[in-house]
């Protein structure tokens, strides 16, 4: 790796404040999407390495929970401006293991120090409430305190910013930390317990193990010292940890798949639709859980919508990220290139006509060319499950009823999107649609001030603003008497 600052590449866990091997010596090997090549190992740990983990952040708990929260903004604070410090290696490092362009990899990272600086503030403004009692010599009072240890399992395609998203308002607030970061992008999250450990943080606040996925799980969801579990990954995997959560009653944040509609109504300024919707679906390659899975173009501006939607596609560079002319980088893994060509070969199958692409990319290994099929049907696989590949099915509609039901045929409920100009149209859809987030004329809703999160089978809690420091906090309820 070419960086800067070589210490941010770390091949050891950060636990209580040290550098450690697995207690086995066992490790996993962390290959480069792109090139297929090894870039380096990171420990396997399991259910004692976690423990280990579980218990210097308990160690940790009360002094950093009895901190002001000043103080711990502070903190929060340099972190934040370590991170931006070294954007280029972080970005780079990004690029090396998960395979996104550059400039997408730094745009994740300022987008990560973004929720950072967020939260930095907005923990000073944790309120409590006093609330008139109907007995004069009382009073209620409400605190909201720290919940306790927080486990939190990220994934690999957004390696950064699903760790600051969560680890912010957590730490900010005064939870310590245990994060289990994806074996497929594990240097990033090591990067930044680099960077915890300069800004300050004290040992056992902030702790990174790498390592068996089911093993730690279940050892972060069934520990009873851990109080909260922040899972961000596909909703089967979801299920299993709130099975497991249950054991020991854990409050729980899941930010689970999604299946986005994108619709685009008969007044949409259609050139504006099109660019977003090369935004929603072919950043990440496809791979984000509120990219557009299913594209819904009304029968009147479908063939303008989908001649200047492929002219746009045929634009994308697929390469490796490291290339300055890059803008679509490889799938994750072999696996994912395989769902990606079973969805297209499927929807062939059913009666979709390929517009553009729709097969493995020259450059061999992981790539795929970014694909539009047009007349996709119900028949299709991929009208149900989420692709999570560079493929936008396309879909003609005659009325606002029939697009908004298919719109919401669908368990998931995480992010939609829409174009159009009509006010009443805009706000009868947005209040119909059965989604957590509903993107109205834009391609990119995500930001540090919004609440990021699902309904239905999409997931449970919000990421981002101030609503998501209360998954971090308790609520409780001080009578006071003989006033
Ligand atoms: P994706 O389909 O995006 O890879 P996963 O849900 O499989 O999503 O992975 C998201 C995160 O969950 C990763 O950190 C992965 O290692 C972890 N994970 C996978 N299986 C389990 C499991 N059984 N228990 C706990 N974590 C898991």
């Amino acid at each position: 790796m070419e960086l800067k600052n070589k210490s941010l590449f770390k091949q050891e866990c950060f636990i209580g404040g040290k550098w450690v091997k697995s207690l086995n010596n066992d490790t996993i090997q962390v290959d480069n999407p792109a090139t297929l090549k090894s870039i380096g190992n990171v420990p396997k740990c399991g259910k004692a390495e976690t423990k280990n983990a579980i218990e210097a952040a308990n160690d940790a708990f009360l002094n950093w929970k009895n901190k002001t929260a000043k103080e711990r903004s502070i903190i929060l604070k340099q972190w934040q401006d370590l991170i931006i410090k070294n954007v280029d290696d972080l970005a780079h490092i990004m690029t090396v293991e998960q395979g996104k362009p550059l400039a997408e990899s730094k745009g994740e990272i300022l987008m990560g120090a973004s929720y950072i600086e967020f939260y930095a503030e907005e923990v000073k403004r944790v309120y409590g409430d006093i609330i008139p009692d109907p007995l004069p010599d009382r009073r209620i009072v409400v605190i909201k305190q720290p919940v306790g240890v927080v486990g939190a399992i990220t994934p690999w395609n957004f390696p950064s910013t699903m760790i600051t998203r969560k680890c912010a308002p957590a730490l900010g607030v005064g939870c310590p930390v245990v994060i289990k970061p994806a074996s497929q992008t594990p240097f990033s999250a090591l990067a930044l317990a680099v960077l915890a450990e300069e800004a300050g943080f004290p040992p056992g606040v902030f702790n990174v193990l790498t390592g068996s996925a089911s093993e730690i799980g279940k050892e972060l969801t069934e520990n009873p010292i851990v109080k909260k579990i922040s899972f961000t990954g596909s909703t089967e995997v979801g299920k299993i940890l709130l099975k497991q959560s249950a054991s020991t009653v854990k409050k729980v944040s899941m930010e689970l798949g999604g299946h986005a509609p994108f619709i685009v109504f008969e007044d949409a300024d259609i050139d504006e639709a099109v660019s977003g919707a090369i935004m929603s679906k072919f950043r990440n390659s496809g791979q984000t859980c509120i990219c557009a899975n299913r594209l819904f173009v009304h029968e009147k501006v479908y063939e303008e919508f989908l001649e200047k939607f492929v002219k746009k596609v045929a634009e994308i560079k697929v390469g490796n990220g490291l290339e300055e002319s890059t803008n679509s980088g490889p799938l994750i893994d072999q696996y994912s290139l395989e769902k990606v060509k079973d969805h297209v070969q499927d929807a062939v199958k059913t009666g979709a006509k390929i517009a553009i692409g729709g097969d493995i990319h020259k450059l061999g290994g992981n790539f795929y060319q970014p694909t539009v099929l047009s007349n996709v049907t119900n028949k299709a696989k991929i009208t149900y499950e989420e692709t999570f590949g560079p493929v936008a099915p396309i879909y003609k509609f005659s009325s606002d009823t029939e697009v908004i039901n298919l719109a919401n045929d669908t368990p998931y409920g995480l992010a939609s999107y829409f174009y159009a100009r009509d006010i009443g149209k805009i706000w009868k859809v947005a209040e119909a649609l059965e989604y957590g987030i509903v993107s109205v004329n834009t391609g990119l809703p995500t930001k540090a001030e919004i609440p990021f999160g699902g309904v239905k089978e999409s997931g449970l809690g919000r990421e981002g603003s101030r609503y998501g420091l209360d998954d971090y906090l308790e609520i409780k309820y001080i009578s006071m008497a003989g006033i």
